[in-house]
């Protein structure tokens, strides 16, 4: 009798564990923190359109924070029981409008975007920030990383013209101390421009890292910078 409590027991100890480790398995790796140049957004067959606060400053913008395994593969929308509540991020709210700006049509006040981002991303890494945190660090990585100096001090300008995607990166790396990964998308007449920029974060959010995997991609191997 004693012995099949211990046997019960131990099947239920098994079995917790075995709850951790599927739990465990939401967890994540690092982040990619992504940032978008809203030149290169604007200037495709989609377009855009400003926020209804206006038109943002001439600057890379937030896309998102997104927890990432190191086997390149990513968890998202890990928790509905987690709805996207403005009221915590009320403090943030004029940093967010500038750094975080909206340019998906129709004209938005940022809420959709935030809350897409929130749902899809931020729900993945909750074990390591909640809601308030998750946007505060994005918006604190935002200010340590001023892409556009860095590109600018090597000669690289939003003038529409045309730089070699290693002087980019480059660029990136001497300003920020890390090798950033580069998305580019096509404007309207097909030319390969400068979409977004990834840099990599730990899984604290605390500081940037070298990223364990770079996603896949085409650029060509010069890519325009468009004019915002
Ligand atoms: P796309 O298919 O346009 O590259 O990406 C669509 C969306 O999928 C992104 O905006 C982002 O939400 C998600 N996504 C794409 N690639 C990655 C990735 O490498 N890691 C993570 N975490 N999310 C990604
Ligand atoms: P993701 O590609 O991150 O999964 O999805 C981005 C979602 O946010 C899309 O539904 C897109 O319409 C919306 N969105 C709103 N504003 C923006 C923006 O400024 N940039 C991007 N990339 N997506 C935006």
């Amino acid at each position: 009798m004693e012995m099949k409590i211990n046997v019960s027991v131990l099947i239920k100890v098994l079995a917790l564990q075995c709850l951790a480790v599927l739990c465990a398995s939401q967890d994540f790796d690092f982040f990619y923190f992504v940032q978008q140049w809203p030149g290169s957004y604007c200037d495709t067959n989609k377009g855009c359109c400003y926020p209804k606060t206006g038109k943002p400053a001439a600057d890379f913008g937030i896309h998102g924070l997104w927890p990432n395994y190191k086997d390149g593969s990513y968890p998202s929308n890990c928790d509905p029981q987690a709805p996207f509540n403005p009221s915590e991020i009320r403090d943030l709210s004029s940093r967010i409008q500038k750094d975080w700006p909206t340019l998906a049509c129709p004209s938005g006040d940022g809420l959709a975007f935030w809350e897409h981002e929130w749902t899809k991303h931020g729900t993945c890494s909750e074990s390591v920030l909640d809601q308030h945190d998750y946007f505060a660090t994005a918006l604190s990585l935002k200010n340590q990383s001023n892409l556009l100096r860095s590109l600018k001090t090597a000669g690289i300008i939003p003038n529409g013209g045309y730089y070699s995607l290693e002087s980019i990166k480059s660029a990136i790396k001497d300003g920020m101390g890390y090798t950033p990964y580069i998305e580019c998308n096509v404007d309207e007449s097909g030319n390969s421009q400068l979409y977004q920029v990834y840099l990599c974060v730990d899984s604290n959010g605390s500081s940037l890292i070298e990223c364990p995997v770079f996603p896949h991609g085409k650029c060509g191997s010069t890519i325009e910078f468009p004019t915002f």
